[in-house]
């Protein structure tokens, strides 16, 4: 398509590039423009098409200045009202004049009116459209005429006639009695006068159900060809032998949930089978998922291989060392830390025993990552919080493990739970387990949402629980302009803290300590030599101090639905009654109102997760930006769940049966966006 330098800028500022772009480039809505409605008996509340004649036209400044015209065709007069309008336009509707509007007809003050109507002088008798018109994002500097005027000139190129051939087999067509694709882009892109438009508005067309059902496909094809792809690798076969993993089962205080032991069999079945295991754990903060990874790192260790587990921050990294460090020393397994902190000395000596295969569990942080670190044998690599490492992360590690020719098996575990049908489309390519209950005997937590001008109550509540043995987090606000301000606000709280219980032991914690400075006060606060613990959010993920029943969040209207319950998962551990108490500033923001509404409701991370869900859209509750997964554009995976699992047994039988075609459906949807996926 012959388009000028300035205009191609443009279109590629719309994700344009191609023909093929430029044909899925589908319509955001529509406007009926193929008849007119008498204006006596034209429906209200929606938008329509009148014709008649002005016959009034006038200026009035009451309340504001604004241009009315009277305009009347036989059946009845409505009023054309203007609020913004240029000099020129008195003229052009001058009385006389016969126009055209679209708009929507809403009864006024002087009988009905149309308000900024879409306005055009006609001839009578002028033709009227032949099929709807479609309303196209844009762009500025390129207006909805030029680019509808693109679009109809690339659909009519005989290149773009060939890129619109069938890339679904005939038996899934017919099986899910889906409408042709050429077809459906050209009925979206010129629908008939006849298509219902409401079906077409509201994406529910056969044409739409098509292009939904192409765009999901391509979706799955692409992550179960990638799991395919890595299903093609060798992995060590890790067996159940039931040796380490018993001894630890019958030295544990507690028994395992049948959630746990349910999700503890899938991937100890998994790690049993000669390629590389892809599993994501999901389990709501809480839920006890690191006595589950300890079990699958005994079954790698009791085959003679190494596990390691990698943790995002060096608060929770060293927390995983010492209990499972607890856990694994009377078994006789050793355990080695590594982590950026470390001296250089120390460091070595960890690397050392990591190569020589003396030690056989590895826990640290993304120092791991490192191209110094070298396995003797990795047979698992399992990586907590995995929401919280970007997918290029993630692909470091599946190279580090490819020393050999076997691929170590994968687990990444996550408090973030994603709903099922998230999961279903854009975790696609991996297996997903859950942990669906709670340990038995926790007490559900109280949340209270607090004014900021009430905090008296609240040291009434931390004397009280403090002065029955429970332990309290003080979580100071996120501020996420300066680094610096947040660790101020901190210091302060500190130090305001101090002063206002004299007899406690206040103490402080935030990303600024060093590693030892943060484990040390960590240990005091775990130990219940300190009662009140002032943080910043560093205590968000993973911190498990089962005495804290207490929680006050400051200016919790600035944190994430996730964030606030992750944060709140850290009391509500012991059997103890717990309370978490947010504190926020008024006024608060809509969405911020929300959110808190959301958190007051509910303490079931799937619900919270489902409503994160719903009021930030995918894109931003998976963080999709940074991490380059390509989003779905047209499919919305509330709505379309049935076409969803279309797709997914759609895109098994293709693989199967039909791998070319797969692989042109997928260029077509992804073309190099594919490579994402690959990670
Ligand atoms: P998360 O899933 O958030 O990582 P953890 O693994 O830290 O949760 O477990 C939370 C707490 O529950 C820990 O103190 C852990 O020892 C304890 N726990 C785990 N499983 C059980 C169980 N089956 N019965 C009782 N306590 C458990
Ligand atoms: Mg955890």
């Amino acid at each position: 398509m012959p388009v000028s330098a300035s205009v191609q800028e443009k279109l590629s500022r719309l994700g344009i590039h191609s023909a093929l772009d430029l044909i899925l480039h589908l319509p955001i809505r529509y406007e009926d423009e193929t008849h007119l409605f008498p204006i006596g008996d034209a429906p209200q509340g929606q938008t329509v098409q009148i014709e008649g004649v002005i016959v009034n036209n006038e200026v009035v400044v009451r309340p504001r200045r604004q241009l009315v015209c009277q305009v009347e065709d036989g059946s009845g007069i409505l009023v054309m009202r203007f609020l913004n309008f240029y000099g020129s336009q008195i003229k052009t509707y001058a009385v006389g004049k016969r126009v055209r509007l679209l708009g929507e007809i809403r009864g006024g003050f002087f009988g009905i009116e149309m308000v900024h109507p879409k306005c055009r002088i006609v001839r009578e008798g002028e033709s009227l459209a032949d099929s709807m018109t479609p309303v196209y994002a844009t762009t500025a500097g390129l207006t909805q005429n030029i680019l509808a005027k693109i679009i109809r000139q690339g659909l009519q190129d005989a290149q773009t006639v060939q890129a619109l051939t069938e890339t679904v087999p005939e038996k899934i067509i017919r099986k899910y009695r889906l409408q042709g694709f050429s077809d459906s882009v050209l009925c979206l892109h010129r629908p008939s006068p006849e298509e219902s438009i409401e079906a077409l508005q509201t994406r529910t067309h056969p044409a739409w159900r098509r292009i939904k059902f192409d765009e999901l496909l391509a979706q799955q094809l692409s992550m179960r060809l990638h799991y395919r792809q890595r299903r093609s690798r060798s992995a060590p076969v890790l067996q159940q032998k039931n040796r380490l993993t018993n001894q630890l089962l019958a030295q544990l205080g507690f028994e395992l949930t049948s959630s746990q032991f349910k999700v503890y069999e899938e991937i100890s079945r998994d790690l049993a089978i000669a390629y590389p295991m892809q599993r994501l754990l999901q389990g709501d903060v809480g839920s006890g998922k690191t006595i589950v990874a300890a079990l699958a790192a005994l079954q790698a260790i009791d085959n003679g291989f190494q596990a390691a587990i990698m943790a995002p921050t060096e608060i929770l990294a060293e927390q995983h060392f010492v209990k499972l460090s607890a856990w694994f020393e009377p078994l006789g397994v050793q355990v080695a830390w590594l982590s950026g902190g470390l001296k250089k000395k120390q460091k070595q000596a960890a690397l050392d025993k990591i190569i020589s295969g003396t030690a056989q569990l590895v826990v640290g942080t993304h120092a791991l990552f490192q191209v110094q670190v070298t396995f003797q044998q990795l047979g698992l690599a399992i990586i907590d919080e995995q929401h919280r490492f970007g997918v290029h992360q993630r692909l470091a590690l599946r190279i580090k493990g490819a020393q050999s020719d076997l691929m170590p098996h994968q687990l990444m575990m996550s408090a973030t739970p994603i709903p099922r049908t998230l999961s279903m489309s854009y975790f696609a390519d991996l297996d997903v387990s859950a942990i669906d209950e709670l340990p038995p005997g926790r007490s559900p937590v109280v949340t209270k949402l607090i004014a900021d001008n009430r905090r008296d109550e609240i040291i009434a509540r931390i004397h009280r629980a403090c002065q029955q043995g429970r332990q309290v987090y003080w979580v100071c606000p996120l501020i996420e302009e300066s680094e610096a301000l947040q660790l101020q606000t901190a210091v302060e709280t500190f130090q305001h803290l101090r002063k206002t219980f004299p007899e406690l032991n206040v103490g402080l914690v935030h990303g600024r300590l060093s590693q030892q400075e943060k484990a040390e006060v960590m240990l005091l606060f775990k130990q219940g030599k300190v009662q009140l613990l002032v943080a910043t959010t560093v205590i968000e993920v993973g911190v498990d101090v089962p005495n804290a029943s207490l929680m006050v969040i400051e200016n919790a209207e600035r944190m994430g639905l996730s964030q606030l319950h992750q944060l709140r998962g850290r009391v509500g551990r012991g059997s103890e009654a717990s309370v978490c108490i947010l504190l926020f500033q008024q006024p608060l923001s809509e969405i911020a109102r929300k959110r808190l509404k959301v958190i007051f409701e509910y303490t079931d991370g799937f619900e919270i997760a489902r409503q994160d869900l719903r009021l930030r859209g995918p894109g931003e509750f998976l963080g999709a930006r940074q991490s380059g997964i390509p989003m779905l554009r047209f499919a919305d995976l509330e709505q379309d769940g049935e076409l969803l699992k279309a797709a997914q047994d759609s895109a098994n039988e293709m693989l199967n049966n039909y791998p070319e075609l797969a692989q042109r459906h997928i260029a077509r949807w992804l073309g190099d966006k594919a490579e994402y996926l690959r990670v």
